[in-house]
Order: C-alpha cells, then sequence, then structure tokens
C-alpha cells in the first residue's frame, strides 16, 4: 500500500523545521509513518486543476492528519489518512455540545520552489489557550507543527503556484467522544485538512463593504469570543446572510453592552488609521486576537506608525482617514465603505494607502523578498523546483 522505500527516507531526512534560526528535528526517521503513495505526487507536481480561478470554497485534497486523545490529557502520534469522512458517535461532544476549536493558517509556495508557513507556533499556542478554555486537552506545540508538516508535504500537489493563491490548512480540535450529560467528551480528535484557496472575498482584493450589524452581536464579556471556538461561527451566519443579501461583503460588530464600541468583522480583525496613529480595538476578551492582528501591529510600528489598541468607538469611523481588515484568510484587505445607522461613509483609496503598504509588507516578508528579521518564516520540506513544473505544463 504505502512505499517505505527510498521516498520515504529522503522525506525524512528533509523533514526538518525552520523556524526562525532554530531547527526543529521532527521525529526520528524510525517513527515518521509513511507518507503517501509516491505514485501520487512524484508522478505530476501539480494537481490538475485551474489554479488561475482559486476561490475560497473546499476542494478535497488526498490525505488528512488524524490522531485521538488517549485519556491522560496526551495524544497518540497521529498519522496520515486519505482524505474523507469521519465516523462519530451521534453522542459525540462536538455535535451536541459543541465542544471544539478550529485553527486556520496557510501554506505558501515561493518562486524558488520552497514551502513556508507563517508564525504557526502562534497557531498552536491559540488552540492550547482554546483548549483550556473548553475543557479539552491539547497538542503541544512539537506535535501540532509535525502534523502540519506531514499534512501540508502529503498533500504538495495542492500547493497552488506562486501568486496563484496557498494552501489553507484546517486544523480542528473536536470533543469526539460520547457524552449524554452536558460535561466535556471522554475523548477527542485532532485532525488537520488543506485545500488551495486564492481570495476570500468575491471582491477580489478591491476594497470591501462593510456593514454595522445593531441588531446582532459576536461575542460577549466572558463568553468565548477571544477563541476559536466553533460555537462562534453558527450564530453570524444570519447577520453574514443578510448583510450579503444588501450587497454588503461583511458585517462589522459592535459591543453588546454599549452598542458603541467597534469589536471586529466575522472572521477579521479591523483597524483605522488617522493621521500617523492606527488604532485597534483591544484583543482577547470578545476580540479574537489574531495573528495577521498581531503581525500587522509590528510592521506598523517597524515603519513608524504609531499603534494604539484601546476602545475604538464606532463614530470614529466617521472621522478615519482609511479603515482596513486583516486575517489570515483575507489578508490585509481595504474597507471601500461602512454603512452605520443608514449612513454610507466612503473611504477614498490613493496609491500610496496604509493597509496597501502595510500588507505589500506582509506579502514581502512572505515571499522572501523582504528580510524576515523576527523570524515569523518557517520553511518546510525539500525543496522543488517550480520553473521545471511550469514547462511540463
Ligand atoms: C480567525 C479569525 C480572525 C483572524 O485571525 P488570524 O489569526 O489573523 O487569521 C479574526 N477574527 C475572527 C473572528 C476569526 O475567527
Amino acid at each position: 500500500m504505502y512505499g517505505i522505500g527510498a521516498f520515504s527516507r529522503a522525506l525524512a531526512l528533509h523533514h526538518r523545521f525552520k523556524l526562525g534560526t532554530r531547527y526543529f528535528t521532527a521525529q526520528a526517521a524510525s517513527s515518521l509513518k509513511p507518507l503517501c503513495d509516491p505514485s501520487t505526487y512524484s508522478a505530476e507536481e501539480y494537481a490538475n486543476i485551474d489554479w488561475n480561478n482559486l476561490g475560497f470554497g473546499h476542494t478535497p485534497t488526498d490525505y488528512m492528519y488524524v490522531t485521538k486523545s488517549t485519556g491522560d490529557g496526551s495524544f497518540e502520534q497521529g498519522k496520515l489518512d486519505r482524505f474523507g469522512n469521519l465516523e462519530l458517535s451521534p453522542a459525540a461532544g462536538v455535535l451536541n455540545y459543541g465542544q471544539g476549536l478550529y485553527e486556520g493558517m496557510k501554506a505558501f509556495r515561493r518562486e524558488n520552489g520552497g514551502i513556508f508557513l507563517f508564525r504557526p507556533d502562534q497557531n498552536a499556542a491559540r488552540m492550547q489557550i482554546g483548549a483550556e478554555r473548553l475543557c479539552m486537552p491539547s497538542l503541544t506545540t512539537e506535535h501540532f507543527l509535525d502534523a502540519l508538516r506531514q499534512t501540508v508535504l502529503a498533500n504538495k500537489r495542492w500547493i497552488p503556484p506562486p501568486g496563484k493563491g496557498s494552501l489553507y490548512i484546517r486544523p480542528m480540535l473536536i470533543g469526539s467522544g460520547p457524552i449524554l450529560g452536558l460535561a466535556p467528551a471522554p475523548q477527542y480528535t485532532f485532525l488537520v485538512y488543506v485545500s488551495p484557496v486564492g481570495n476570500y472575498f468575491k471582491e477580489g482584493t478591491a476594497p470591501l463593504n462593510i456593514y454595522v450589524e445593531e441588531e446582532y452581536h459576536r461575542a460577549v464579556h466572558g463568553g468565548a469570543g477571544g477563541v476559536k471556538s466553533i460555537t462562534n461561527y453558527a450564530p453570524v451566519m444570519k447577520p453574514i446572510t443578510r448583510g450579503k443579501a444588501r450587497g454588503f461583503s461583511d458585517v462589522l460588530y459592535l459591543d453588546s453592552v454599549h452598542k458603541r464600541y467597534v469589536e471586529e468583522v466575522s472572521s477579521c480583525n479591523i483597524f483605522i488609521v488617522k493621521g500617523n496613529i492606527i488604532s485597534t480595538p483591544v484583543a482577547g476578551a470578545t476580540i479574537l486576537p489574531g495573528i495577521t492582528r498581531k503581525t500587522i501591529i509590528d510592521i506598523a510600528r517597524d515603519s513608524g506608525y504609531e499603534v494604539e489598541e484601546r476602545l475604538v468607538e464606532v463614530d470614529e469611523l466617521c472621522e478615519a482617514d482609511e479603515v482596513f481588515c486583516t486575517g489570515t484568510a483575507v489578508g490585509v484587505a481595504p474597507v471601500g465603505s461602512i454603512t452605520y445607522k443608514g449612513k454610507r461613509i466612503e473611504y477614498k483609496l490613493g496609491e500610496e494607502h496604509v493597509s496597501k503598504k502595510l500588507g505589500s509588507t506582509l506579502v514581502g516578508i512572505q515571499k522572501g523578498v523582504i528580510e524576515d528579521k523576527r523570524g515569523w518564516v518557517m520553511e518546510i520540506g525539500e525543496q522543488t523546483s517550480w520553473s521545471n513544473s511550469m514547462k511540463a505544463r
């Protein structure tokens, strides 16, 4: 079934993480599970799909990573399975009580063929914090990173060519054991699946038109808005659907107590620019602490802007020079208009707007054309030649 010959040995040699200047040696070659049938991707470097028209839909790929908890709060070593359906008890904690977390990150291919992740250690840490909030055991950072590495490499032919998109990586931690009374599940499953993606919004990279939601709220103090709990997302489908039906790209939520402070958009954080000052609401309680948000704060400070994390009043949107959103899925997305209480505020985006500058720096670091001073980028796997595979197409 699986080849464990020279192919696997070669992979074992190459499978090291490079995170900043540190190397993680993943696992001994003997414990490295056979990755996949060599014929799956040695024969063809790229999957046969239309790389020029990727949106943000789910494309099934070859493999997924799965591991289960052992009962003492740790997880089995885990392995790659063919991508496919899971078998779950109808009494699984995740199905009945929403005990589940997800993460989202991207793998990029560079022009030289290298495959890179961006700050995946931050996703590992965020999942650990979320797991604590939802009474679930979690993976160590090393185990989490190893799962990513294995999944991305096994699905390498699904990583879009440079400039065409990225491989979205979706780790999940769910209460998979059966439980009837309201309590933490007796067993947990961690899995990782991937899908090639392009732009998140149908607008592509055009400015977003945002609607300020006054009826529904995303999160409350003391709730789970600050972690990527799956329970945060079904309740926003109604406002998003309503907003989209009215022609908006997405919805901006206000705080549930005063309906006065800006929180975030359904799956991305928000920033406002006024002169040299960039402001963003404080993350953690009701606002998801985005890794892109944190990264853009650092890039903005390095670029000479003053960044304030504070309460941001909805009225400030009227006076802002510029507004933009950040997230792994959306990147750094400029906002073209915000509609609040029936009034539409439009933002004029010149050639040199702030979000474009910050976004280009982020993409430049990811592509390797701007120096990665803080060790944000992590290379995985062996080198492949993009130029050769281009010729083959
Ligand atoms: C995932 C997510 C974000 C963005 O986080 P990143 O780590 O930057 O991808 C922002 N808001 C919400 C509600 C999210 O779920």
